[in-house]
């Protein structure tokens, strides 16, 4: 450069000088052209993984509340994704401290989210689905027991120590009965009366009669197979008049 410069005389400053500044001007102009947002240059989610690393995942699982405590840095796909699901390496918490309660008895629930069954039912708001569902629904997450049962059950003990101590504040806070030792009685095993009102009226019959018989015979052996209490009554509906003819459950049993 210095050799250059000893060579090139600047004749007129001010020329020069404006030259260089549009110049200037031209080449940030050019590089404006250009993303350069940090986003868009974190093709690989380096700055997300970072903080990953840093702080750990901020994912909590949607059941218990426990925070995910695997280091999702450790796999290349993204958290959440099939092979990089979050997860509660250490355990999961009681479901109870996270106001999960029984119906019915309204006892809290002092399970943890690996000894739910996949046939269990549990409600979530105003949907009762079984816990293979639930988890069908959050797929980001692996609820599966990672740990071994001694491990499992020497971290519930600990766990029903603390709820000892928290668990009569969080019962009040989330309207539950305090328990120290839960009276398991699933879903299932409480009596049910099904009533099932088969429509045998003219519109239904041929196939669609056939159909619905296969409903129910379906049912009836599902309900069978369970070796519940239940009970099942089935009335068919052509037996039952009808004011206009038609089959309106409003007009023939009221509002
Ligand atoms: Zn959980
Ligand atoms: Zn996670």
């Amino acid at each position: 450069m210095s050799q250059i410069y000893n060579n090139i005389s600047i004749g007129n400053l001010t020329a020069f000088l404006e030259t260089l500044m549009n110049e200037k001007d031209k080449i940030i102009n050019y590089f404006i052209t250009f993303p350069s947002d940090f986003n868009i240059l974190d093709t690989k989610s380096t700055y997300k993984r970072l903080l990953d690393k840093v702080r750990g995942c901020l994912e909590k699982c949607p059941c218990c509340r426990r925070s995910c405590d695997i280091d999702h840095t450790l796999f290349k796909s993204i958290p959440g994704s099939s092979d990089n699901q979050h997860c509660c390496r250490l355990g999961h918490a009681l479901r109870a401290m996270n106001g999960y309660r029984y119906e019915i008895t309204d006892e809290a629930s002092l399970v943890m989210c690996e000894h739910i069954q996949a046939e269990q039912i549990i409600v979530v708001g105003p949907i009762r689905k079984r816990w293979s569902e639930f988890k069908k629904d959050h797929y980001d997450w692996n609820f599966d027991l990672i740990m071994s049962v001694d491990e499992l059950n020497r971290l519930h003990n600990k766990f029903l120590g603390v709820w000892a101590k928290i668990g009569p504040e969080l019962c009040g806070k989330y309207g539950m009965k305090f328990v120290t030792t839960n009276i398991l009685r699933p879903i299932e095993e409480i009596p049910l009366h099904y009533i099932l009102l088969l429509d045998g009226f003219g519109s239904m019959k041929g196939q669609l009669w056939n159909d619905l018989l296969d409903g129910v015979k379906k049912f009836l052996k599902y309900r069978l197979l369970r070796n519940s209490a239940n009970r099942i009554s089935i009335i068919n509906l052509s037996i039952i008049a009808f004011p206009n003819g038609s089959t309106n459950f409003t007009n023939a049993f009221g509002p």
